[in-house]
């Protein structure tokens, strides 16, 4: 027996995430010189200016550890959302709450419930730490809420729920979301991930943050990667009961997030111009796409992210066609989904040239 024929046969089965391609992979790859990465949901417009300036100001202080509590960025948390500091744990990125989240709640002869075609995270949180993962059926590519309620066990701690939805871009409204909670058990830790929330529309807006006081096993989770430009520096965090928090603490790593994310992300909650040009730009981007899609007659699944899936038949040779034209957009197929691509929604030329390139693409198909 070697060495790794012993680690835990639910590591060994771990089919590891499958990141966006980063542009610099294409460029040795082929050798383009024009490359755009519509890929992993990324800010289009970069960081905050005032992300920017917070970040260079800081950095002649890099040879000292961060603050490992980060109190002034949870210090602005708390005052935007309105939540005290015992409430609120960060993260790097709010990949890492997703995984304190099954650390501290999750392990073996325990499972969690999630939907079809949810985030890749939820399964490999939930089988890091030994784990069931109960995947529940998706409804028209949507979460199938009350499906999951339903298929909680005894033995379930986590119901992880995304909305919106990454990659279908389904979304729940608040009060159907609030009365599938209610009917989740006290044994359950609802983890909302919240990545998308900026992108929505005033009226469908929902504030899960208030919901805090009456649901003691809810987590919110939020992240600085989207709406807030930061995903390189890996921000993001959570919202919960002082109890629920204090146990996630304990399985964070010290020091999780550094002296540059937690001063970016501070200045960056604090502009709110910049969020709020970041969210237009995407709705504007979001028609154009949407449009470009109609046009070429291909089916696509109405979006509430920066993002949207749409079907080509063979994902895989589309998406490499594309990357031969420069343009790198996301195969789902490991989402349950190999004839649907997702691409993210970037500025209005480069939008442009992934609909060009999709639509000579699509007429070579035909
Ligand atoms: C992008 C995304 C996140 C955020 O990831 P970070 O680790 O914060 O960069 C979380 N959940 C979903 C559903 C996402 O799509």
């Amino acid at each position: 027996m070697s060495l790794c024929d012993l680690t835990p046969a639910y590591i060994r089965a771990i089919a590891p995430y499958q990141p966006g391609k980063p542009i610099s992979e294409l460029q040795r790859e082929l050798g383009l010189s024009q490359i755009i990465k519509l890929a992993s949901n990324e800010n289009p417009l970069g960081p905050s200016p005032h992300s920017i300036q917070a970040m260079e100001s800081l950095l002649e202080t890099l040879a000292l550890y961060p603050d490992g509590n980060g109190f002034d960025l949870r210090s602005a948390i708390g005052q935007k959302f309105g939540v005290e500091l015992p409430q609120i744990i960060l993260g790097n990125g709010s990949n890492d709450i997703l995984e304190f989240a099954a650390r501290a709640f999750l392990g073996v002869g325990s499972s969690a419930v999630y939907s079809q075609h949810a985030f890749a995270v939820y399964p490999l949180a939930t089988q890091v730490v030994g784990a069931q993962g109960i995947e529940v059926p998706a409804k028209e590519f949507g979460c199938d809420l009350e499906a999951m309620v339903d298929a909680i066990r005894p033995d379930t701690r986590v119901l992880f729920i995304a909305n919106p939805n990454n990659p279908t871009g389904t979304f729940i409204s608040g009060p159907m979301l609030r009365k599938a909670f209610e009917r989740v058990p006290d044994h359950v830790l609802i983890v909302l991930d919240e990545a998308y929330t900026e992108y929505l529309r005033a009226e469908e807006t929902y504030d899960s943050i208030s919901w805090l006081k009456d649901f003691p096993n809810l987590l919110v989770s939020r992240t600085f990667s989207k709406a807030y430009g930061l995903a390189g520096l890996r921000v993001g965090f959570g919202l919960a009961a002082p109890g629920v928090i204090d146990l996630m603490n304990r399985v964070r790593a010290p020091f999780n997030v550094s002296t540059l994310g937690l001063a970016a992300a501070e200045a960056a909650l604090g502009d709110g111009e910049f969020l709020a040009r970041s969210v237009a730009l995407n709705r504007a981007g979001m028609n154009q796409i949407v449009q470009g899609l109609n046009a070429l007659n291909l089916p696509y699944i109405p979006s509430w992210g920066n993002f949207v899936a749409f079907k080509v038949g063979e994902g895989l040779a589309i998406y490499q066609k594309l990357l031969r034209a420069g343009v790198i957009v996301r195969p789902i197929a490991n989402y349950g989904m190999p004839e649907w691509l997702r691409v993210s929604i970037g500025l209005a030329s480069e939008n442009a040239l992934f609909l060009e390139a999709l639509g000579k693409i699509v007429k070579q198909h035909a």
